[in-house]
């Protein structure tokens, strides 16, 4: 028996063994729910504890499963996960309130507000490159609406998988409000069969696409946080030294494999040259290979590494030029070399396609213009970065990329702060999470509308005999140019008395 109660026939593919977790799902939702949000966050709460007070366990096992160095567990998946659980303890009683909403004048005599209720049984299916933070910020965050979740964690890592069950078992969730299914596609896919309340899945276009046209059946609403083929703009005036840092850790980070990874860098051609230099002789001071006090871990799974070397190969085939790392042949176990890449055209795999490696494709740009039109000339719209001493500029541009998600001088960040949506926009997503708007992703609003009941009828009932001039006239008196207040009282007051 597994920490939160799942059997060992209830984690294969069968069907039936998965509408059996459905259906303890759906029992514990009914529960679950009738918690205050402030008793469900005190959940949350001891999670964050038990998580702190265990630190260096939880970093030696995500970089076991992953691969990646421990500063990078502990920054990018630990504390991500433990800012979330503090901003939703923090916060999810506000969010989660009724909200009291104004009523028009129109509907005089009535009160508005509009209440957060949890959708259900919250289905969320993760990936493998973050695979502690991007399962568990959406649980808790369905967790703290009311909902019970079934989480499908990725089968690339399943260390980490068991680890998050542990997790929430030692936390002392009540039987069955998380439940962990361990399997692959076909396990989300039978998962999804189920039709859940609501899905959240982070992974990549196709699964997505998958996932979105099986939901479309049964009209299943969804979250989906996609790939990313983040652009880096470096405008003439950019702080040079830190651009070439940035470009260098936003690409690098967790060897690429990083959804909004730096994956393209456009630099303005009066720096293009001394930029490409530093970039250079800064990557190749990069540690990897070494001990657990590296900057570059391994690749967490082959099937990426073969992604990368027909990215990398392919733009060497076509006339790329390699000015630091190694050509795929001379790759060795699970490890890439951090490499940077000149000579690219805007039409090959690696300035076109998701790589999700530890690789810098350098472009040049002659105007601003051409630069926005090379950033938004992608089918991804995630996140990217804009690098000018100028901010007033630098926002400029930042409006017109085609990204959820923008960093003015830096890379990546928005994801680490819990107050900002967090979402992509054209093939990398729909939907937002993080903060209030990741709480109210897991909940229907409801709207309500409340009438003291003292009038026997309105003035919009039947019946309607010599109401129309009423109405007509009192339409000219409010929505005119000007309102005349004393008039619509006076249509006000006539209809009603039509409506004796
Ligand atoms: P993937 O799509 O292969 O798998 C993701 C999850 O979906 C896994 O748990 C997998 O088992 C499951 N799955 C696969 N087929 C399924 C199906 N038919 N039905 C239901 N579930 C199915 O993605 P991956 O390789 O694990 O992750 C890498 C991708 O995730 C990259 O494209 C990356 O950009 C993206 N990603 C996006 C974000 C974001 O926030 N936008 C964050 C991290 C990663």
């Amino acid at each position: 028996m597994s920490p939160t109660g799942l059997t060992g026939h209830r984690q294969t593919r069968d069907h039936a063994a998965v509408a059996v977790v459905c259906d303890k799902a759906r029992q514990a939702f009914q529960k679950w729910r009738s918690l205050s949000v402030s008793e469900r966050v005190r959940y949350l709460r001891k999670l964050r504890l038990y998580m702190v007070q265990h630190l260096e366990h939880l970093a030696e096992e995500i970089c076991r499963d992953t691969g990646k160095v421990p500063v990078e567990a502990i920054t990018a998946d630990i504390l991500t996960v433990l800012d979330a659980l503090r901003h939703t303890e923090k916060h999810a009683v506000h969010v989660l309130s009724e909200r009291s909403m104004p009523t028009p004048i129109l509907l005089f005599g009535k009160k508005s507000y509009v209440e957060y209720q949890p959708r259900g049984v919250v289905l969320v299916i993760s990936p493998w490159n973050y695979p502690l933070q991007l399962a568990v910020i959406p649980v808790i965050s369905a967790l703290a609406a009311g909902n019970s979740v079934i989480l499908k964690p990725s089968e690339v890592t399943p260390g980490v998988g068991h680890l998050i069950e542990k997790l929430f078992f030692e936390a002392g969730f009540p039987q069955d409000v998380v439940q962990v299914v361990h399997g692959d596609g076909k396990t989300g896919a039978a998962l999804v069969a189920q039709k859940p309340d609501y899905i959240f899945f982070t992974g990549s276009v196709s699964t997505g696409k998958k996932i979105q046209q099986e939901a479309a059946k049964h009209l299943i609403p969804t979250t989906l946080e996609l790939g990313g083929k983040d652009p880096m703009i470096v405008c003439e005036d950019a702080p040079l030294e830190r651009a070439v840092h940035g470009a260098i850790w936003g690409g690098i980070t967790n060897s690429g494999q990083v959804c909004m990874s730096v994956e393209r860098i456009y630099v303005h051609r009066s720096h293009y040259q001394s930029f490409v230099e530093r970039l250079v002789e800064e990557v190749n001071k990069l540690q990897e290979g070494r001990d657990g006090d590296d900057d570059v871990g391994r690749m967490t799974s082959s099937a990426q590494i073969e992604i990368v070397r027909e990215h990398v190969q392919e733009a060497l085939d076509r006339g790329a030029r390699m000015l630091a790392g190694r050509p795929p042949l001379e790759w060795e176990g699970e490890r890439i070399p951090p490499i940077v890449l000149v000579d690219v055209t805007r039409d090959m795999k690696i300035m076109r396609e998701e790589t999700f490696g530890p690789v810098l494709p350098v472009m040049p740009f002659d105007s601003e213009e051409e630069a926005v039109r090379l950033a938004n000339d992608s089918p991804y719209g995630l996140s990217a970065s804009v690098w000018s001493r100028d901010l007033s500029r630098a926002k400029k541009l930042a409006s017109r990329i085609e990204a959820g998600n923008v960093v003015i001088n830096d890379v990546i960040i928005t994801v680490a702060n819990h107050h900002l949506p967090f979402g992509g926009i054209k093939e990398s997503g729909i939907g937002r999470y993080h903060g209030s708007a990741g709480l109210q992703t897991f909940c229907h609003q409801k709207s309500v509308m409340v009438d003291r009941g003292r009038r026997s009828k309105e003035v919009n009932w039947y019946p309607y005999r010599g109401k129309f001039p009423l109405f007509k006239r009192l339409l000219q008196q409010y929505f005119g140019e000007r309102t005349y207040w004393f008039g619509l009282v006076r249509s006000y007051l006539q209809l009603l008395r039509k409506s004796r």
